[in-house]
């Protein structure tokens, strides 16, 4: 009995510290600075990503700049195809060769164009997360300070509830209490609750002889949610 009236006692303490929590998100300072913080941690990773490509672009840069080398040197073997077929070549040859080459000069052109457009549009978003950060950090730095007030206010109650709930932890078994912040850990409260009927909260049916462990204000453990039940 003893057990259920203290660990009520702590999820009581947990509830008003939980609820402090949940105004404080709901402030609007927080949630500015929160979504400072999460539209600069977006352009970073954009940015990333951009260094990335930008690095994969050289790459290309580099390659097309190797082809447009082997086309240079061979229009230059042009400048002896007169000779060539004079001496005795196949005009036929020579131009199956100049209209492949041609072709290659066309394709390596569409590259070029469609590198360089995208080179442009990165530039361009680059510009804009640049300017989005430089907003957004203003806006953390402000809004850091506001919300530093806004907790100000709540600081003496919250250090006055963690006490109590220092005090009200010491009267629970470690194990007990480890499963209830394990629960906790998982955004679940209430962690103990009343018997519903025959049921957990859940929804789990509980058997007869479960249920009647909780005679004399014992505690028990859903198997399918792991709460706590007791019976009011
Ligand atoms: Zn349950």
């Amino acid at each position: 009995m003893a057990v259920l009236q203290d660990l009520l006692e702590y999820q009581r303490l947990d509830g008003e510290l939980r609820k402090i929590d949940l105004e404080l998100n709901a402030t609007e300072e927080k949630k500015k600075l929160n979504q400072a913080k999460v539209v600069m941690r977006n352009a970073e990773a954009r940015i990333a990503a951009q260094d990335k490509r930008a690095l994969e672009l050289r790459a290309l840069r580099d390659s097309l700049m190797v082809r447009v080398d082997e086309m240079s040197k061979a229009i230059a073997e042009y400048s002896e195809v007169e000779e060539l077929v004079e001496g005795g070549g196949d005009v036929s040859f020579y131009k199956k060769n100049a209209q492949q080459l041609l072709e290659k000069i066309r394709s390596t052109k569409q590259e070029l164009n469609k590198m360089l457009a995208e080179v442009e549009q990165l530039s361009a978003e680059y510009k804009k997360l640049m300017e989005q950060g430089k907003q957004m950090n203003k806006q953390r730095k402000e809004y850091t300070e506001k919300y530093k007030e806004v907790q100000a206010k709540y600081a003496g109650r919250i250090e006055e509830l963690t006490k109590q709930m220092e005090e009200a932890a010491q009267k629970i078994p470690p194990e007990v209490l480890e499963r209830y912040k394990l629960k906790r850990k998982e955004k679940i409260f209430p962690v103990i609750m009343p018997l519903n009927g025959d049921m957990c909260v859940c929804g789990m049916d509980l058997p007869l002889a479960q249920r009647n462990r909780l005679a004399g204000g014992n505690i028990i453990e859903c198997e399918n949610c792991h709460r706590f039940i007791y019976k009011q």
